[in-house]
């Protein structure tokens, strides 16, 4: 879903980790919302409670520079097909296609009937489908499709998750039932709050200063009267946990679970999420766009709560300065993908006596207060050892009216989104810089999706019983099984492993544990009521919902510190009702929610390579993160372990190597921008092996179907695409699922910050790679989609 990293409702005032979050659960699209949610689950298992929702991405339309080539021989491959129709060929751009097959048979069901539509408005058939791909797939869907005022991006997933957001706002206005089990109640209760617009203009900006106020003031608004000498940092974090805010401003604080010990939960201290996005935005400094707007944001915001204008721009410019050495301090993504560096456990007693400026004891004592009291010879992982040396002397070096500015700076932030709407029109003036949408989305979006992602096990439970297909689970879980037994085959293939080492990734990929759909306890109404016990949300009292929701979810994530981690727990894979699909490390488990076992994913009256070109190619994409740049570094039980002998570890290297410089050569000239091949080399590991996973399951499926068959004859073509075959068609419906259209803004905020390539290359990349690509639409070898460099890892 193209969302918006400011506009983005939050209904808990707890911060995410943001960009700079750990990910050990890795989704498939582009919404990293999601991600960070899971992120906060496998780490801090809030899951249920839902976090602020942070970083976003978008997708992306832009061609790489490839070479143009040669086009003549590939006449062969085609007549080779073995495919049993008989083709006749059609030149085209001079490159030859099937086409007009007279005996290609089609289906006309109504089910073929509607998927071909679907297909049929995104294909552009006037580009050569061997010069782009993607753009040969989804060309009309990029010409036929206006991004909305209110919209970052237009895409498959995002058109997906607004028909769920449908069902789901139905799902919210229906009344409650006479004896309705309690957590249903409060997810209705939330968003009926969030809807209450005349409430809160009614009440004003009031609620908002008197928080500020019980925060400590902010310095800018206070003016001299603010005292300075009875500022101390870490004790105004105290406050904000007490009040129900983030306390991860300066130092993020969480419990997690323990990488080297994966069944076990230990506190886990990090660098802050920032304000913005990501570093990269401010380390451009004060005099970049984007940079100024953030600024001018934060001026506005003061000067509307009552602040001298002048003054306003004197210290948050200072306060921004501030931010902008935090940021340059923090360690970059680049280096935060290898999970041992961050790995640094230590004792109280140790972290005290290399950093004595913090009372460290005190200070997690008093965050975790009243759940645990921690002695000393707590062992601890301080995840950036060195960000918190630097820390220390910035904390100090900085004038406390500056400190105190930037904290309360977050919080006011924070609290915006339930603001009236002249604080709400100042946020989104600064998102029309970073992301280019010039409207808020409709109230009740936000509203809906706030409640659903803060309550996601009750608003789940409701999805399910009203809106999922129980088949699509069915086909689900024996797509998994082709796939699995797929990468087993490429596992017992491959020549660049040796033995042991062979023999440990199949154990690894063997213990793959699989969530499809939902859990079942989510059909059980007291499971529910005892998950939410103690959770009051009223109708009517927006603000405090979410401060009871962060104080609810904080207890409940840190609560968790001495016991053992449950890693099939029904809550951290009782999210259903969402657009996604999952990888996590720790658990070495996939997961499929119901709400991607649907539309352009999976359909049971289609032909099933749509299917496995499509939630196939998703399944085999989670399947392979487990053996990316980050997963190949956890064992099968998920603990972070070496399990590779050192030859074969250079050979993964040496290919891996090979991804990070082709997607860092895709380039997007018009915004002088390169794909960030570093930070997208796990993602387009996972889209590689995924692809070639679920061709050759199809195949299994086919064959298993029809021994006889030759793996792509038992199923018929679709209307208005006759003179393709099923091969082709396999990878006409792969490719829509990366069908989207950008506007610039949140592009440029993708390759800054995302884990994923911009859409076109997630067709492009993969494609060109795999050789029954370029075979089954006869590209000659040195096109761009059938270049004679290719790169593989799996
Ligand atoms: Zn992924």
């Amino acid at each position: 879903m193209p969302t918006n990293p400011v506009l983005e409702s939050q209904l808990t005032l707890a911060s995410t980790r943001e960009n700079e979050r750990k990910q050990w659960w890795k989704p498939v699209t582009s919404t990293e919302k999601f991600l960070s949610l899971f992120a906060t689950a496998a780490v801090c298992v809030v899951i249920a409670l839902a976090i602020s929702l942070a970083a976003v991405l978008a997708n992306s339309t832009n061609s790489p520079q490839f070479i143009d080539a040669d086009v003549a021989k590939e006449e062969a491959l085609i007549s080779e097909l073995p495919s049993p129709r008989s083709a006749r060929f059609h030149q085209m751009k001079g490159r030859e296609i099937q086409i007009d097959n007279a005996d290609n048979e089609v289906c006309k069901t109504p089910g073929c009937t509607l998927a071909a539509a679907e297909l049929l408005m995104n294909v552009d058939e006037s580009v050569d489908p061997c010069d782009d791909f993607y753009k040969f797939a989804c060309g009309n869907f990029e010409k036929r499709t206006t991004i909305p005022d209110d919209r970052s991006a237009v895409t498959t997933f995002s058109i997906l998750s607004d028909k769920l957001l449908v069902q789901l706002r139905q799902i919210l206005q229906e009344k409650p039932s006479d004896n309705e089990p309690k957590p249903f109640t409060l997810v209705k209760n939330l968003y009926k709050s969030c809807m209450n617009k005349n409430l809160i203009e009614e009440r004003g900006l009031e609620p908002m200063k008197a928080i500020i106020k019980e925060l400590g003031g902010w310095p800018v608004l206070e003016g001299d009267s603010w005292d300075e000498s009875s500022f101390v940092w870490y004790e105004s974090v105290y406050q904000y946990r007490k009040v129900g805010y983030s306390v991860d401003y300066f130092i993020d604080f969480s419990v997690t679970t323990d990488l080297k010990n994966s069944t076990w939960r230990v506190i886990d201290l990090d660098q802050p999420g920032l304000g913005m996005p990501g570093r990269e935005y401010l380390l451009k400094g004060l005099e970049d766009k984007v940079v100024q707007a953030y600024l001018n944001y934060q001026i506005g915001l003061a000067t509307l709560l009552g602040a001298d204008p002048q003054r306003a721009k004197e210290e948050l410019t200072d306060s921004v300065e501030f931010e902008i050495k935090l940021a340059n301090i923090t360690m970059p993504r680049e280096e935060r993908r290898n999970a041992s560096k961050l790995y640094n456990p230590m004792t109280i007693r140790e972290l005290s006596e290399m950093i004595p400026q913090v009372p460290w004891l005190d200070y997690m004592n008093k965050i975790l207060e009243p759940l645990h009291v921690l002695t000393e010879d707590e062992r601890i992982i301080v995840d950036v050892p060195n960000f918190f040396k630097q820390l220390v002397v910035l904390l100090e070096q900085t004038p406390a009216r500056t400190l105190a500015n930037y904290h309360l700076w977050r919080a006011t932030a924070a609290t915006v989104s339930y603001m009236p709407e002249t604080a709400r029109s100042l946020q989104l003036k600064y998102s029309t810089v970073l992301t280019g949408t010039t409207e808020r989305r409709p109230r009740w979006e936000e509203c809906t999706e706030g409640a659903s992602s803060s309550l996601a096990n009750a608003m789940g439970s409701l999805y399910v019983r009203k809106f999922f297909q129980e088949d699509a689970k069915a086909a689900a879980v024996e797509m998994v099984n082709d796939i699995k037994e797929t990468f087993f085959e490429i596992l017992d293939t491959i020549d660049w492993m040796d033995e042991e080492t062979r023999l440990r990734a199949k154990k690894k990929a063997e213990t793959i544990t699989t969530h499809i759909a939902y859990p079942e306890e989510l059909m059980q109404n007291q499971k529910l009521i005892d998950l939410y016990k103690g959770l009051e949300l009223s109708s009517d009292e927006y603000l405090d919902n979410a401060l009871n929701l962060t104080r609810f979810g904080t207890n409940y994530a840190f609560g968790k510190l001495r016991e053992p981690v449950n890693k099939t727990d029904w809550i951290s894979h009782g999210r259903p009702a969402i657009v996604n699909a999952f990888y996590s490390s720790i658990e070495n488990s996939i997961q499929f929610p119901a709400g991607i076992l649907q539309g352009a994913f999976f359909g049971k009256n289609r032909p099933t390579y749509l299917n496995y070109g499509a939630i196939g190619w998703v399944i085999g994409h989670e399947i392979t993160h487990g053996f990316d740049d980050q997963g190949r570094t956890f064992g099968p039980d998920g603990n972070l372990q070496d399990w590779w002998e050192p030859s074969t570890k250079d050979n993964y290297l040496e290919r891996a190597q090979c991804m990070i410089q082709q997607y860092g050569n895709f380039s997007f000239p018009e915004l002088n921008m390169n794909v960030n091949g570093k930070n997208t080399q796990g993602e387009n590991i996972a889209d590689n092996g995924g692809i070639k996973e679920a061709y050759r399951a199809y195949e299994r499926w086919s064959r298993r179907q029809n021994p006889d068959s030759n793996g792509w004859d038992i199923e018929k073509s679709l209307p208005g695409f006759s003179k393709y075959n099923t091969k082709q068609l396999f990878w006409i419906g792969a490719a829509n699922v990366w069908c989207s259209k950008s506007r610039p803004e949140s592009l440029k905020l993708r390759i800054l910050t995302g884990a994923h390539s911009p859409a076109p290359f997630r067709v492009r990349g993969p494609f060109a790679n795999l050789p029954e690509f370029s075979n089954d639409f006869n590209c000659p070898l040195g096109s761009p989609m059938n270049p004679e460099k290719k790169c593989a890892v799996w």
